[in-house]
């Protein structure tokens, strides 16, 4: 199909269909970055309220990177993938340091910043800057794989090698920001995973997918990463109605959020299980008071949270060694937390 007639149709179909969001209303790039984050393997339903308290919280890039790192991790709370709001704090404070608070408004000194790769980088550049290259998403890769047949694999080098090259050589110059957003839109709302609305589509002639019933085939994806499962026990403890909690430290899933001392098992162990810890901390283990699942990408988590308690005279040593520290309620309410954490407190009876 001619590239025109390509742009064309799918910008046509954009105006027509396109759901009305607000940082479709701004070409403020602070804004615009802001919804890209956020909406990262997340669903417009569930990001929204994120980026309207984002932006009332934080309005600049200025105000979002003078804010503390807890306040930054606890309106992030229940988003999940944790690492982008690092990266996102991190990439304010060297805009405000670096850039005097201003985007740079090219396509690589944007890649440079903390957390921006080339997809962030694709849309922050056309939507703000109106520059010509091409966001690819997964719901871009799905469009291209389809109408035009591309059966390379989509995260091999090659395979984005190509979508990219393809994405980049259809994409308009008068219009990169309205090109890479009827793509994306195009992908959430009509040529979808399952079920694609191939009889009322813009394409039908002219897809190969639907020319060929290959809708299901494409885009090729390599099998999914096997998933891991992991045993956390949650020793809570609770003196003089306050919590003993921890922030968590690099090279976890949960850097920098709060969490009570955890003994890891490589199986699932009943409180009475955990003897040989219990002996060598001095705790006395209650039951078991919740048990959850949680489910991350690439990890399965089974969590147990046990009661327990601890002489006094041991307590000191346990603070020192575990880098603990008692907070109030009023405290923990404030304090970024993994979602099953806040979860276990709202249902429990600790927090009262
Ligand atoms: S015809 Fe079907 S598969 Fe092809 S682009 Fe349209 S919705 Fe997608």
């Amino acid at each position: 199909m001619d590239k025109k007639i390509f742009s064309k149709k799918i910008i046509a179909w954009y105006e027509e269909n396109k759901r009305s969001l607000p940082w479709r209303q701004t070409r403020d790039p602070y804004k615009i970055w802001l919804s890209e984050v956020i909406l990262q393997q997340t669903r417009i339903a569930q990001g929204l309220p994120y980026y309207i308290s984002f932006v009332e919280s934080f309005p600049t890039v200025k105000s979002l990177a003078r804010a503390p790192e807890d306040k930054v991790l606890r309106l992030w709370q229940g988003l999940g993938y944790y690492s982008r709001a690092r990266n996102l704090h991190a990439c304010a404070k060297k805009i405000d340091k670096e850039y005097d608070g201003k985007f740079p408004d090219s396509f690589e000194e944007l890649k440079t910043l903390p957390g921006i790769g080339d997809y962030t980088a694709a849309a922050i550049a056309s939507i703000a800057c109106q520059i010509p290259v091409a966001v690819v998403d997964g719901n871009v890769f799905r469009v291209l794989a389809r109408v035009f047949g591309i059966e390379e694999e989509i995260t091999s080098n090659k395979g984005k090698t190509v979508f990219k090259a393809k994405a980049n050589s259809l994409i308009p110059t008068d219009q990169p920001d309205v090109f890479n957003q009827a793509m994306m839109e195009f992908g959430a709302l009509h040529c979808t995973p399952k079920n694609p609305k191939c009889q009322s589509c813009i394409f039908t002639k002219d897809c190969v997918a639907n020319k060929h019933e290959m809708q299901s085939m494409l885009p090729v994806k390599a099998s999914k990463q096997k998933v891991k499962k992991r045993h956390l026990n949650y020793i809570v403890i609770k003196q003089k109605g306050k919590l003993l909690m921890r922030k968590r430290g690099n090279g976890d899933i949960w850097n920098g959020l709060y969490d009570f001392l955890l003994i890891e098992t490589k199986k699932p162990v009943k409180a009475s299980g955990l003897r040989k810890q219990e002996k060598e901390i001095n705790l006395t283990l209650g039951t078991t008071v919740m048990h959850y699942k949680h489910v991350l990408s690439h990890q399965q988590l089974i969590i147990q949270f046990i009661a327990a308690t601890i002489p006094t005279d041991q307590l000191k040593a346990l603070i020192k060694k575990e880098g603990l520290t008692f907070y109030s309620k009023k405290e923990v309410e404030k304090l970024p937390k993994p979602i099953v954490i806040n979860r276990f407190l709202k249902e429990s009876e600790f927090l009262n």
